[in-house]
């Protein structure tokens, strides 16, 4: 019997593993495309996150070295600010995303979190520490409660529950037939865009991660539903540090920071009031996008 179970516990704790990447793969689908090969370097040790300061220094990238993306990036974020990043499509915003995950390297510069190169760190505890919150969650076929724990090994149900609250879904989940048992997914119930996100956000809270990197919805949800999310990404973000991959202007006007990327360069960078008080490419992006509003 020992014998059995011994390789089998081994086996579940592997496939569990497997699974998790996959979830973790699926959820950063619209970030990371195009997972290259990154291996660690002999004898990484793991990411040690003191505060979560993110530092992009003089970044340079391309996926085709003719074609380059980002063309000296530099941006830094102190433990517990919320940074946006703005720009038009294709100016590189999503790319910045990828490389904090490591998916890629950066051809030059460097990326670090308090002052660890990413490069010199373990992959496993990079990712342990990053919480990702997609544009659209990845539900498994399984109850409310599986998809949300899989933001943690062992979780317990009072911790699912807070995160569900923070998430502002707990209240929905209750409602629901069978509450937590409730299935979900392809061949549960369905839920809307907006309830798989806060699924999303409850998975990411339950993981507590130092620092959030949020891919912002490109798909516009009714007002409400807007609202009611961007409150929860709120709450998401205390006590982190937060950069938000932004395709849209709306929902990142309190952020402390704006970075506005144009071609792989940084063309403007302050608060919302600054960047509209300049007049410049923001107010610009800002005015087109009320218009497009009305
Ligand atoms: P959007 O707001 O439309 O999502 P973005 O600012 O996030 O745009 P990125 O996804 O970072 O833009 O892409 C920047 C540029 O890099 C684009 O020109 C894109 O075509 C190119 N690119 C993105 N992914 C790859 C890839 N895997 N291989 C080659 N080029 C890529």
């Amino acid at each position: 019997m020992i014998q059995i179970s011994m390789p089998l516990n081994f086996l579940g704790g592997v496939y569990r593993e497997i699974r998790q990447a996959l979830v973790d793969m699926g959820e950063m689908f619209d970030l990371l495309e195009q997972p290259a090969e990154i291996k660690d370097k002999p004898g990484a040790p793991d990411l040690d996150v003191r505060g979560g300061a993110v530092e992009l220094r003089d970044v340079e990238f391309a996926y085709d070295p003719a074609r380059p993306i980002l063309k000296g990036i530099s941006v830094k974020i102190e433990p517990g600010q919320k940074v946006a990043i703005v720009g038009p499509s294709g100016s590189g915003k999503s790319t910045i995303g990828r490389l904090l995950f490591r998916f890629y390297d950066v051809t030059g510069g460097s990326l670090s979190i308090d002052g660890q190169d990413l490069r010199d760190v373990t992959q496993d505890s990079l990712h342990a520490n990053i919480g990702v919150v997609p544009q659209d969650t990845v539900l498994f076929n399984d109850t409310v409660r599986y998809n949300i724990a899989y933001g943690r090994d062992g979780a317990t149900q009072d911790e699912i529950e807070a995160a569900a609250r923070a998430a502002q879904i707990h209240d929905f989940i209750i409602g629901l037939p069978e509450g937590y048992e409730t299935r979900v997914g392809e061949r549960g119930l369905k839920l809307s865009g907006g309830e798989k996100q806060r699924v999303g956000i409850a998975r990411t809270l339950l993981k507590n991660p130092p620092i959030l990197l949020l891919d912002e919805a490109t798909s516009a949800l009714d007002t409400e539903t807007e609202r009611g999310i961007q409150e929860a990404l709120a709450r998401a973000g205390e006590g982190r540090t937060v950069l938000t991959i932004a395709h849209r202007l709306s929902t990142i006007a309190d952020a402390d920071r704006i970075v506005v990327l144009e071609a792989g360069e940084i063309v403007e960078e302050g608060t919302h009031a600054d960047l509209l008080l300049k007049g410049g490419r923001y107010s610009g992006l800002w005015a087109r996008q009320e218009a497009e509003a009305a």
